[in-house]
């Protein structure tokens, strides 16, 4: 078994990891990727997007505030916001200072609220106030960037999608499923492993097992279902 060779491998570090990846070799990570979805889709059957929204706007929109906050403020302003503003042109004709008082508890606020409005606008001039469902046209819009565009395409638009935020960042490195830092070289080693009608499932289940296991400061490897299949608890 492959965590077994990266036990073996001993003591942590960087050291320890590159001698792990040595002796993986591809058919052993396949089958342990094929195990780690498994144990995902055991666990994390029902694993969607945690951000309250009705339709792609709600959701660029809530993404875009996600940003250094957690899901569960978004949750909380997002209904008062979303009924003030419902869509494009209203957001594009806002006082900023109205939207700042709608998002203030999600830090970054004036930030934030201007980056709705000018989103509002480029929405209404270049889209007919839709949002675009091809990620070339999403990274031009003003305040979104691959992983948000990522998160709209994979939930709303049901395309094939890695959204790398901090979580799934944080656990496929664990996992050994990638070495990158990088959330784009990150994306591609992803995407490298995984089918395309994978991707999106498994964006959203190793956020939320970053979410209730895989923690940033302690992770409950002893409780941990992927256990078996990561080599982390071996370097730690
Ligand atoms: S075994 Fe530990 S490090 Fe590995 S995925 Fe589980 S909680 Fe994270």
């Amino acid at each position: 078994m492959p965590e077994r060779r990266a036990t073996r491998a001993g003591a942590t570090g960087r050291a320890t990891r590159a001698s792990a990846d040595r002796v993986e070799t591809p058919e052993a990570k396949r089958e342990r990727v094929r195990c780690i979805l498994r144990e995902l889709r055991r666990a994390y059957r029902e694993a969607d997007c945690a951000l309250a929204h009705t339709n792609a706007l709600e959701l660029l929109v809530a993404t875009i505030l996600s940003a250094q906050c957690t899901d569960e403020r978004v949750n909380q302003v997002t209904p008062a916001l979303f009924r003030r503003f419902p869509d494009a042109r209203a957001l594009a004709d806002a006082d900023q200072r109205e939207i700042e008082e709608y998002v203030r508890s999600t830090g970054f606020f004036r930030n934030k609220a201007r980056a709705l409005v000018t989103l509002g606008r480029a929405l209404s001039e270049r889209h007919g106030g839709e949002v675009p469902e091809r990620m070339e046209d999403l990274v031009r819009l003003p305040g979104v960037g691959r992983k948000t565009a990522n998160v709209v395409l994979g939930t709303w638009f049901g395309r094939p999608a890695i959204p790398v935020d901090t979580h799934v960042t944080r656990v496929s490195g664990r996992l050994a499923l990638t070495h990158e830092q990088d959330p784009l070289k990150i994306e591609a080693d992803l995407q490298a492993l995984l089918a395309e009608s994978q991707w999106t499932f498994v964006s959203h289940a190793l956020i939320w097992h970053g979410r209730l296991v895989c923690q940033a400061r302690r992770p409950a490897c002893e409780r941990c279902t992927l256990r078996a299949h990561c080599p982390f608890p071996a370097r730690a």
